[in-house]
Formats: C-alpha cells, sequence, structure tokens
C-alpha cells in the first residue's frame, strides 16, 4: 500500500515526498486512517517505528482547514530532544501547508519562545513544565484545540511528568480528539487512558519485540575491564556511528573523556550539560563529525538519528523496556544493527529476562588477545572503606 491510499491533502503529500517516504510502515498503516477518521487512539509503539509520521500527518490533514495562527495541536513530549526533533519532523513534512510547528522545552529564554508564538503557531510540540509556564502566563492558549498527543507517555510517567500531565489536562476545555503513544502500558497509564480516552482505538505494533534488523552480542567481563574492553571492541569492530549508554551521567562524561583521549572524535550526551552543549553534541553526532556519542538513557530518549550502526551497552539498562528503547536507535526502519552489551554477574537476571523476551539465548563473545585475568588498577586496588557515619545534628529551639 502507498501513502496515496490515506487521501492526505496535497500539501502534506508533497512533504511526504520530499522526505522519501515510499511505503508507509505497520504504525503509519495502523493509525492514520483511524486518526483521519476522528477517532482517539493508543498505538503501541516503540520508537524507531515512524511513528511520529503516524500522528503528524493525520493532524496537519486535520489542521488544514482551520483557522491560522491558533494552536490547533499539542504534542506532549518528555525531553527536550524529542520535541526539538518532533517539532522540525513536522515543519519538514508540512513544508509547503503554511502550517507552523514550534518547540517549547525549559533551559531556553522564554522572551524567545514568546516571540516565536507571537509570530503564530498551529501546532506546538511541548515538554511538560515549561508547556505549563507559558500556559499560566497566558502566552499560550488552548481555546482551539482540536488535537492533543502525548507521546512516550511511559516514559513521561517515569520522569514523573504524570502530575503535570494532568495540570495541561485541566487547561484544555473544549472537546478534542486525544492520541497516546507508548511503548509499554504501565497501570498509571492504563489508568489515564482510561480517563481522558474516548473510546480508542488500539494499534498495536511489535509491542515489546526489537526490531528484527538488530543483532544481538554480550561480552561478560569484570567491571573494572569494561573500559579497556570497548576501546579494544571499538579498534576491533567495523563501525559507522555509535551510540554508547552508562548508567548514569557521571559515568558517561568519564567514557566520552577516556574515548576522547584515545582519539576517537566522542561526544557525550547527559543531563549535567547545558541545552546548547546537548545541542551540539547531538548535531556533531548526526552529522558524524563524532563517530561516539556516550549517553544516559532520559538524554538519549527520542534522538533521531539515521545509521547508528551500532549500540553498545557499556551499563546494561535495569529492565528490558529500556534495552528495546536503547536499541531503538539502530537498525531503525529497514536497517541493519547491533547492539553489543558489556555484562558482568551482576546482569544475570537482566540478561535471563532479556534472553526471554527475545525468545532465544543471546550469544556470549570472548574477544581474542584481550586479558580478561588482569587486576584492578589503582583506586580499586584499595579495601573498601567502612561506612561513613551519619552525624544528626538537631536544630536548637
Ligand atoms: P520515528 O519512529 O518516528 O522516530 O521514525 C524513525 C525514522 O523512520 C525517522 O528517521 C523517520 O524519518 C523514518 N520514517 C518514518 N516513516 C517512514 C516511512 N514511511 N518510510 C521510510 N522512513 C520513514
Amino acid at each position: 500500500m502507498s501513502f496515496e491510499a490515506f487521501h492526505l491533502d496535497p500539501s502534506i503529500m508533497a512533504g511526504v515526498h520530499e522526505l522519501g517516504y515510499v511505503t508507509p510502515t505497520p504504525i503509519q498503516l495502523g493509525s492514520i486512517p483511524a486518526i483521519m477518521q476522528g477517532r482517539d487512539l493508543i498505538g503501541l509503539a516503540q520508537t524507531g517505528t515512524g511513528k511520529t509520521a503516524a500522528f503528524v500527518l493525520p493532524l496537519m490533514h486535520r489542521l488544514m482547514h482551520s483557522p491560522r495562527g491558533r494552536v490547533g495541536a499539542l504534542v506532549i513530549s518528555p525531553t527536550r530532544e524529542l520535541a526539538e526533533q518532533t517539532a522540525e519532523v513536522a515543519t519538514e513534512l508540512g513544508r509547503q501547508t503554511g502550517l507552523r510547528a514550534v518547540s517549547i522545552y525549559g533551559g531556553v529564554s522564554m522572551e524567545q519562545q514568546n516571540r516565536k508564538l507571537r509570530d503564530g503557531a498551529e501546532i506546538i510540540v511541548a515538554c511538560p513544565g515549561r508547556l505549563l509556564d507559558h500556559l499560566w502566563k497566558g502566552t499560550i492558549t488552548l481555546s482551539s484545540l482540536q488535537v492533543l498527543v502525548i507521546d512516550e507517555a511511559d516514559r513521561m510517567f517515569d520522569m514523573g511528568f504524570l502530575p503535570d500531565i494532568r495540570s495541561i489536562l485541566k487547561c484544555i476545555l473544549k472537546p478534542h480528539q486525544t492520541l497516546l503513544f507508548s511503548a509499554t502500558m504501565p497501570n498509571d497509564i492504563r489508568k489515564l487512558v482510561k480517563e481522558i480516552l474516548h473510546s480508542p482505538v488500539t494499534v498495536q505494533i511489535g509491542q515489546t519485540l526489537p526490531a528484527e534488523t538488530v543483532s544481538h552480542a554480550l561480552y561478560p567481563v569484570s567491571q573494572h575491564l569494561k573500559t579497556s574492553l570497548l576501546k579494544e571492541l571499538l579498534r576491533k569492530t567495523d563501525t559507522e556511528s555509535v551510540l554508547v549508554f552508562t548508567r548514569t551521567k557521571h559515568r558517561a562524561q568519564r567514557l566520552a573523556e577516556q574515548l576522547k583521549n584515545t582519539g576517537c572524535r566522542t561526544a557525550s550526551l547527559h543531563g549535567d550539560l547545558s541545552q546548547s552543549q546537548r545541542q551540539t553534541a547531538i548535531e556533531g553526532f548526526r552529522t558524524g563529525y563524532y563517530k561516539i556519542l556516550v549517553a544516559t538513557d532520559i538524554a538519549a530518549r527520542g534522538i533521531d538519528i539515521q545509521d547508528i550502526s551500532h549500540v553498545i551497552n557499556y551499563d546494561m539498562p535495569e529492565t528490558t523496556d529500556n534495552y528495546i528503547h536503547r536499541i531503538g536507535r539502530t537498525g531503525r526502519v529497514h536497517k541493519n544493527g547491533a547492539a553489543l552489551s558489556l555484562v558482568t554477574s551482576e546482569d544475570d537476571d537482566q540478561i535471563r529476562a532479556l534472553e526471554k523476551l527475545l525468545n532465544t539465548p543471546i550469544k556470549r563473545i570472548t574477544l581474542q588477545d584481550f586479558d580478561y585475568t588482569r587486576a584492578p588498577l589503582g583506586r580499586e586496588t584499595r579495601p573498601p572503606r567502612p561506612p561513613r557515619r551519619r552525624v544528626l545534628v538537631h536544630n536548637k529551639k
């Protein structure tokens, strides 16, 4: 089936052709007709499936004949990167439509956003906190809203945004169409769905399985040898661009510096960086200047970079859902990718859960000529410190 079968407005089809989309992906096939009929929808799809266009195309179709200069569609996104990216996709797909998409998120000047809003926008893609600031100040009004999209609802819930989302919902007084996208359905999201969606259609695409275009491999190693093994792996593997995940911001920063010192063009992406530093890292990685990006889960959420050849879990994620999200950046729409995980004996539970999910054992790989018996150096050889004694200070009355 082709995009023509949806009978989207010709100016929207111009954008589809411009971006080179020929065949709709399964989530697009399942969602676009239902959304065009005005139905509420639950889209259960992981990132990398084409879900952005699945809601952007029909919502633009709906807004084509609505008054301009008023917010007709609101997309709520968990992270700045995803908000920025979704607004970009809407801008590119809608270039011939005259519809304007603006991204709204914290960490940048409010005044700058006010200027863009004053120029007029029909589609707003926003992170919850900054959106609430604008709603309370009256710089955004939702009185003409027709379509609300809650994107990556499960991640929004993980990040503690559910109360903010409820506050935003209170600012929407008119009936509207609601679309909710999520890779998984935790109970709180299920509850929210019951409250705010009316007779929704559910479209479920490979809900909990990683794309088949991704190969998986485990590299068992001791914690203290992870960095050396990673360097060796990078040296021996033919990679284009590599996204490395660590468990903490500090580990992301430190590992990026260590890789940089070996001459690899490496950037880091984590929550301690400023918005412009993050943007530079993402852009540098997107254009291929940085070959390696070391990131934490939240920072990397939703970044859409083509041609990531390898995702490497320097630290295993805590849940299989997170594993799927991470590796959703490789093997995107018809491309092959590899997911490599450095694992220690502490990761046995996660590995078992992952193998159960994939319904197959994952191959364990030992690198030839790598000395797995090396003892820890320096700091790590010292005996562990005794636990610090807590000192309780009582306030004098
Ligand atoms: P998403 O899941 O929305 O992040 O999309 C993942 C990637 O797939 C993006 O780079 C999109 O530009 C691309 N994409 C979306 N729809 C299609 C399509 N129908 N054909 C080819 N690529 C697509």
